[in-house]
């Protein structure tokens, strides 16, 4: 499918200078001491992928993943995080299927709102969560497992299990389009 194979980041969280994480395997693990900024790489992924959480994020306002400034470093205005994905097996949704590489990004600043990018193209939210939808990636979907999630899967309510189940199945993006044409 759409496999992911860069994380850009500038400004997000503890990474202030413009950093590049590339994903060059089937598996990438990410070791440091405690604080090195771990989680933040997630958060980022989560954050890119459309969370409208801050508390998901770990901060009481989403300008709290904005580099808010050290003992050594100004805060800075904006934070941007771009993923890459391959999509040499054509697998991305509509019109960016032609695309060999699909880029995601999401830029805030600190006064204003935050925009959404698909290959340069400004785009809204909803364009971003409709390319993941059913491929268990989204900012709330199952694909990021963090700690905690697999005792809430366990201990989950019924209506929230059913929400992960429709997820896993694919199903819900239809669920989604029923809604849409409901309001309509
Ligand atoms: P652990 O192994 O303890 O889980 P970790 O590697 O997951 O650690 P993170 O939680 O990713 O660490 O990073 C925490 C660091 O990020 C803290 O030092 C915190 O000050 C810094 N940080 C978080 N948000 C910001 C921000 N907006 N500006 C600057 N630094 C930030
Ligand atoms: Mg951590």
């Amino acid at each position: 499918k759409l496999r992911l194979t860069q994380i850009k980041l500038a400004g997000f969280k503890s990474f202030v200078d413009p950093t590049h994480i590339p994903l060059p395997g089937q598996i990438v693990g990410v070791v440091g001491p405690n604080g090195c900024g771990k989680s933040n790489v997630i958060d980022a992924l989560r954050w890119v992928l459309g969370e409208s959480k801050a508390s998901a994020l770990r901060g009481e306002t989403m300008q709290d993943v904005i580099f808010n400034g050290s003992s050594k470093r100004k805060p800075v205005s904006r934070a941007s995080v771009e993923l890459i994905f391959d999509n040499s097996l054509g697998k991305a949704a509509g019109q960016w299927s032609t695309y060999a590489e699909i880029s995601i990004k999401r830029v805030l600043q600190r006064d204003g709102d935050s925009s959404y990018y698909i290959n340069n193209q400004h785009v809204r939210r909803k364009d971003i969560t409709d390319i993941f939808l059913g491929t268990g990636l989204g900012a709330r979907a199952y694909a990021i497992i963090e700690q905690g999630m697999i005792s809430r899967i366990i201990e989950a309510k019924p209506e929230e299990l059913r929400i992960f189940l429709e997820e896993a199945a694919g199903v819900s993006k239809y669920r989604d389009r029923r809604r849409e044409t409901e309001l309509r």
